[in-house]
């Protein structure tokens, strides 16, 4: 379109928002919305959700109200440990969100939802209501008897306490201890706390000789991604690495920086304590997490409608299925769910036979590494999403060709996703 074109098919634009009313030509009034929806919670889940239900919605109003202002990703954190990577390079906004699609970004806390009126209230006392609302709020830990500050940082949800936890490595001692706890399944990213393990052990290598790193897994076995992971601690790090499996902590003592464990007392340098995980506690407190683990809440594969209220949906790491606590799969999640309520609000019905996939690459060492993917398929008569046969694969073994395409994955995750 030439500009002279442009112009006129804009001023015809305008002119057709003109309306007559009694005392004069004025802008129509904006279109009403065909649905409202709310998003709680701007991650990898509900920024995604976000941007599709605008993309895929036509016309439907959709507001997301996250609690910062920036989202920092907790992909790729482990990487800040190794000084490989800053926070700032792992931070999005929610700009693109907002002028692109026209979603209605609101900072503020979400401190209760109905899930009757289909309401939320914020922290600043506004209410807004919807016919849908998406939660997407991600996890919350487990306490740890014992653990009071922060002197035994998780760094699993990126942020203050994987800076600390980056300060804490790099301020150790050489000839040191570094212990890392991973909890009892299901927790966020299967695969990270190994990676993460990988990564430190080949930092330590060189940054802090005659160190030594403990991995204490509450699981019977490593719980994903087993080949690789095992060749790697028995491999290039066998001489950092101690593994022991079925550990569970039951309390710590920060001041002598020990860990009281189903396996005796064990003492560490520096501590990164993971705890068990579950849904985010407003999930909780909107009474969505139920079943047998009493976690995670129970949704719905063809649309994350909850179990529990069929106007709240859930995706992302708070909900309970049977894929992978994954951003890759959060994402994936989300658009099912835009689609479904997509479908909904046209008066169809979600898509019988959703399919997911999830891609996920793990360090193995500061400049190589390995990866593993899936894809799952809705299997009408269990009712869950079932991983396909011949889709479930990881690398055999680890290369820097696997880490370059790392950063290339993650760039176009994260495009998808905030941009
Ligand atoms: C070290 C590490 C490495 C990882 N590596 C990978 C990887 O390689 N590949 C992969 O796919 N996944 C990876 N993950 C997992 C991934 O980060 C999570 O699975 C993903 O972030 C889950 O998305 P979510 O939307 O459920 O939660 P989040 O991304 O955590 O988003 C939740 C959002 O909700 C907001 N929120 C919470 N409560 C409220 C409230 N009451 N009001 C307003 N806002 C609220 C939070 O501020 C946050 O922004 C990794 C995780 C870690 C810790």
């Amino acid at each position: 379109m030439d500009r002279r074109t442009f112009l006129m098919a804009s001023t015809s634009a305008a002119l057709a928002s003109l309306t007559h009313s009694g005392s004069g030509w004025a802008l129509a009034p904006p279109p009403v919305p065909k649905a409202r929806v709310i998003v709680v919670g701007g991650g990898m889940g509900g920024a995604t959700m976000a941007k599709y239900m605008r993309l895929w919605g036509d016309e439907v109003a959709v507001t997301l109200v996250e609690r910062n202002p920036k989202y920092v990703s907790s992909i790729m954190s482990s990487l800040v440990l190794t000084a490989q990577r800053d926070l700032s390079s792992l931070t999005f906004g929610y700009e693109a969100l907002s002028r692109r699609y026209g979603v209605d970004v609101v900072i503020d806390d979400v401190v209760a939802v109905d899930p009757v009126r289909t309401t939320v209230k914020l922290a600043s006392g506004t209410a807004l209501s919807a016919d849908r609302i998406v939660m997407a709020p991600g996890i919350d830990f487990d306490n740890v008897p014992g653990l009071e500050d922060d002197s035994m940082p998780h760094a699993w949800t990126a942020g203050l306490q994987t800076t600390l936890l980056a300060r804490q490595l790099k301020g150790m001692r050489s000839n040191g201890v570094v212990v890392i706890t991973i909890p009892k399944a299901p927790f966020r990213c299967p695969p990270g706390p190994y990676e993460r393990a990988c990564l430190i052990a080949d930092w330590l290598k060189a940054e802090k000789p005659r160190s030594k790193l403990i991995v204490l897994d509450a699981n019977p076995d490593i719980v994903v991604e087993k080949d690789n992971f095992s060749r790697a601690f028995l491999g290039p790090h066998a001489k950092i690495v101690e593994y022991l499996s079925g550990v569970e902590v039951t309390s710590v003592d920060v001041g002598a920086m020990s860990l009281s464990t189903s396996g005796g007392l064990v003492r560490g340098d520096v501590i990164n304590l993971i705890p068990a995980q579950r849904a985010s506690a407003l999930a909780v407190a909107t009474g969505l997490v139920s079943g047998s683990d009493g976690r995670f809440a129970p949704v719905d594969v063809l649309s994350y409608a909850s179990v529990a209220a069929p106007s709240i949906h859930v995706i992302g790491d708070s909900s309970a299925t049977t894929q992978p606590k994954a951003g890759h799969i959060a994402n994936q999640e989300a658009k099912v769910c835009a689609d479904a309520l997509a479908r909904l609000f046209s008066g169809g019905q979600p898509d019988p036979s959703p399919v997911t996939n999830s891609a996920c690459y793990s360090t193995i060492t500061r400049t190589e590494a390995s990866w593993l993917t899936a894809v799952f398929q809705y299997d009408a008569a269990a009712k869950v999403m079932t991983p396909v046969a011949q889709s479930f694969a990881a690398s055999d073994g680890w290369t820097p060709k696997y880490f370059k395409e790392m950063g290339k994955w993650f760039d176009g995750l994260m495009a998808d996703t905030f941009s």
